[in-house]
């Protein structure tokens, strides 16, 4: 079973995104702040990790520089969920290490799909390194 990190500070996003998850056969762990999302990662070594941007004592920039500077979470692919007006936080966030983002509100009939192709993008490059 694949596990999907979620760190989220609002509790009805929360709900929501682990409702999908779940419902797709995923395991789905949630932190609610920048540090407990760090130590969760690093401990449980998720395969896929869904980023808040706006998040209690650390935003998500600091959150997904500090997980790449992990040895182990330097491939796991990260996906900032910002809102569509923010505009200018999806550059912010891929130079801050993230693989890509999805839009806030999350869209349920599409949300599953938009992830999978982060977790499909971060398996061929995991392969191609491996066969280095
Ligand atoms: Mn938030």
């Amino acid at each position: 079973m694949r596990t999907i990190l979620l760190i989220e500070d609002n509790e009805q996003n929360r709900y929501l995104t682990t409702f999908l998850l779940e419902k797709r056969g995923y395991a789905a762990v949630s932190a609610v702040d920048g540090p407990a999302g760090i130590e969760t990662a690093e401990r449980i070594l998720p395969d896929l990790i869904l980023l808040d941007i706006q998040l209690p004592l650390m935003d998500g920039y600091t959150v997904a520089r500090r997980l790449r500077s992990h040895p182990k979470l330097r491939q796991t692919p990260i996906v900032a969920v910002t809102s569509y007006a923010m505009t200018g936080d999806r550059e912010k966030a891929i130079a801050a290490g993230c693989t890509g983002y999805i839009e806030k509100p999350i869209n349920p009939e599409t949300f599953i799909e938009e992830m999978e192709r982060y977790l499909e993008t971060a398996h061929e490059a995991t392969q191609g390194s491996d066969s280095r």
